[in-house]
């Protein structure tokens, strides 16, 4: 096919260079050219967003937020082919992407919200997982990009239900990422052997994929970011961009999430430093540890 790939950042240049070796035409661009440039060896540099979706049979935009992917669909799809499809795999607002959707609906092309999860581990190996909304035969006609860049695709729904999915994955794992941790913390005083509880927790009622595949205390369960300082991982600024995601669609829906809203004002108040910013969200260990108890 040929594509055209906006956003060639930490995750989008990986998943790019997968469809490039895999033989498909790639047509990419950045605003910062340097990110450009950096794939120049698996795809043709575009001057702008619209030339890189000019005569595309599929454009796929991986971008920071919702403000980016907005103001690069009013560029793109007006000049976007007949009938060609347009995956978002960005995590962004929900409302946005309903926008934009829309936007795709009335200029008659095909379009798909596919959020990832997998990091750039996932991107690089091409086994990231998909959240997908929108239609089902869409969906079946661009199935083969997919499968190069992901290892998994779960169709969620219509239009917006890919990124529902994704915000409501993370939330639980923001959260159960704290409760692990807290579990750590309270061992830790109690005397209890952190080994002791990683074997109890994750044969019982209390684990979760937080504590048995991304245990964020060193030196125990299968390699995670803890092992290596809480880097590279999942940084803390991404999560709290996802819980804040999240807290904005429960807004919107007058949804009850207390845990949901206190999970983001803890990882807000960890992240307020910038080296912690930057640790995977994990390293939210050391802090909980570090603060004090209050009554
Ligand atoms: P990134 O910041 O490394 O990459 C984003 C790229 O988009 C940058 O190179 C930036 O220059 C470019 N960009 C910004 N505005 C643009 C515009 N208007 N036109 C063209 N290019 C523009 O971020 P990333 O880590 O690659 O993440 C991309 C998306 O994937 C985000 O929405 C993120 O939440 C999501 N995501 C990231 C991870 C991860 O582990 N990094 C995991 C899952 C999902």
């Amino acid at each position: 096919m040929k594509i055209g790939f906006i956003g060639l950042g930490n995750m989008g240049a990986p998943m790019a260079k997968n469809l490039a070796q895999a033989g498909h035409a790639i047509t990419g661009f950045d605003v910062n050219f340097d990110q450009a440039k950096a794939c120049q060896d698996s795809l043709v540099v575009a001057g702008t967003a619209a030339d890189a979706a000019t005569g595309q049979d599929v454009v796929i935009t991986m971008l920071p937020n919702g403000a980016a992917l907005y103001q690069v669909a009013r560029e793109i799809v007006p000049v976007m082919a007949p009938s060609s499809c347009f995956i978002d795999c960005s995590t962004v607002d929900i409302q946005t992407t309903k926008q934009v959707a829309e936007m795709i609906e009335a200029a008659g092309l095909r379009g798909l919200d596919a959020p990832v999860s997998g990091g750039v581990g996932g991107a690089t190996a091409g086994t990231l997982t998909f959240m997908v909304g929108g239609a089902a035969d869409t969906l079946a006609l661009v199935m083969p990009l997919f499968d190069i860049m992901g290892g998994r695709v779960i169709h969620c729904g219509d239009a917006g239900a890919g990124q529902a999915a994704k915000i409501c994955n993370n939330m639980i794992l923001g959260a159960t990422m704290i409760a692990t941790c807290e579990a750590f913390a309270l061992a830790d005083q109690l005397g209890l052997d952190r080994q002791r509880l990683f074997d109890v927790v994750s044969t019982s009622s209390g684990s979760s994929w937080s504590m048995n595949s991304y245990c964020p205390a060193p030196d125990i369960g299968p390699q995670s970011p803890a092992d290596h300082a809480y880097r590279p991982g999942f940084s803390t600024a991404m999560m709290v961009k996802d819980l804040a995601l999240a807290q904005d669609a429960a807004s919107m829906t007058e949804t009850n999430t207390r845990i949901g809203k206190l999970a983001l004002q803890i990882y807000q108040q960890f992240a307020s430093q910038p080296e912690h910013a930057e640790q995977d969200f994990s390293a939210i260990l050391n802090d909980i540890k570090n603060t004090p108890h209050k009554p």
